[in-house]
């Protein structure tokens, strides 16, 4: 069956042929000759060969550059670059380079071309220079040329970089509304100040910790990762008290997130000298959450203070309400070491079975493109958004 990418592009071929036919009829004062060249043809029939790079290739070596066939060469890289043939699409774009049948404008889409078709092949300082350029000089094509670049500043973790050239997409004002896509930036823009305020913290500079926060907290105010690094660094200078608060308003705002955050809540509470409270608070979440995390957390608690019984039933109450592998695992395990441990016994054959089906779940996916892993990633490695992984909770781990 014929490839509907290779039909397109021979009906695209006939097409172009036809229009510049018409064309240079209509021009011939302009135009003299009114026959195709061969390479034309050639392109024309290896494309109906499905030997399209080829075709492609000769097509745009047999079409004049101008505004009328702009488009069409254009159009034919982008294809090469989808088609992974970067080398190609930067031999199509490169092509249309200081025509002086070109406007300005016209020179400014090719260079927009060229720099993703660097991107894509990994030049990135070439792909860089020119997006310089052209924030500077192509006023239509600023804003796509800042988020671009902000892209390849991120790909390079040039992260103060990515955060002078995103920002300039956001409004001057704080008053100022932000748009959907300048929300979209501004978490971004949040998550890179994390990663300087996370090497801040790494080399014990707590002015630059606390200053590269604030920005993050500018940026976005709900940021996860920001307000994790903030109760860090509060209980790293004895301050796990409002750490506490940090991490209670994080939980909050965002329920979801409770498993990720409950470790260091339990690290600041323990600072504190707490225990109590900590168990107050996991209580009242418990009262209006699901949450096999909290459930466990507070189980291993009573485990520790000799109250197994109590462990085992608040458990059981969890497993009831929202039944997850982890829970049940630690459920069957409480009552085993109640009974004594025997490989025979069927509860313990049911334990092994629950572990073995837990294996390798994941428990954090991508709300965006689904990946999903057992480790939380703040960028998604899959698809690079930023916070954008997140605990699946309540579908048999959490
Ligand atoms: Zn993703």
């Amino acid at each position: 069956m014929p490839d509907p990418g290779v039909f397109i592009l021979v009906v695209a071929a006939i097409g172009i042929g036809w229009g510049l036919g018409r064309f240079s009829r209509r021009s011939s004062a302009v135009e003299k000759k009114d026959t195709f060249p061969a390479s034309y043809y050639r392109g024309l029939n290896y494309l109906i060969g499905q030997r399209t790079d080829q075709g492609i290739e000769t097509f745009v070596s047999s079409l004049e550059v101008n505004g009328v066939t702009l488009e069409t060469h254009i159009a034919l890289g982008k294809l090469m670059r989808r088609k992974g043939e970067v080398d190609r699409a930067i031999r199509i774009h490169q092509n249309l380079l200081g025509r002086s049948s070109l406007s300005a404008e016209q020179q400014h889409s090719a260079h927009f071309e060229l720099a993703r078709d660097y991107q894509k092949a990994g030049l990135l300082d070439r792909a860089e220079r020119l997006l310089q350029e052209l924030v500077v000089n192509a006023a239509e094509l600023r804003q796509k040329s800042l988020v671009l670049l902000t892209d390849i500043y991120d790909e390079e973790k040039e992260w103060q970089q990515a955060i002078d050239t995103g920002r300039q997409l956001l409004p001057k004002r704080r008053i100022v509304q932000r748009s959907y896509e300048q929300n979209a930036m501004a978490r971004r823009l949040a998550y890179y100040s994390c990663e300087l305020a996370q090497a801040a913290l790494d080399s014990g500079d707590h002015r630059e910790t606390v200053r590269q926060l604030e920005r993050a907290s500018a940026f976005d105010r709900q940021c996860i990762r920001a307000g994790m690094l903030e109760a860090e660094h509060l209980l790293g200078l004895g301050k796990a008290r409002q750490g506490i608060k940090v991490l209670e308003r994080l939980v909050g705002q965002n329920p979801r997130f409770m498993v990720v955050v409950l470790p260091l809540l339990g690290r600041c509470y323990e600072a504190e000298g707490d225990v109590p409270g900590l168990h107050r608070y996991l209580r009242g979440f418990l009262e209006q959450h699901e949450s096999t995390a909290v459930a466990l957390r507070i189980a291993e608690d009573l485990c520790l203070q000799g109250a197994e019984g109590e462990a085992s039933s608040l458990l059981a109450t969890e497993m009831a309400r929202q039944p997850t592998l982890r829970g049940m695992s630690r459920l069957i395990e409480l009552n085993l070491d109640s009974t004594g441990e025997n490989v025979d016994d069927p509860l313990s054959s049911l334990h092994t079975l629950i572990e073995r089906l837990g294996e390798n779940k994941p428990a954090y996916r991508c709300d965006d493109c689904g990946f999903s892993g057992q480790q939380l990633h703040w960028q998604c490695p899959s698809c690079k958004k930023w916070g954008s992984v997140a605990p699946i909770g309540g579908q048999g781990i959490d």
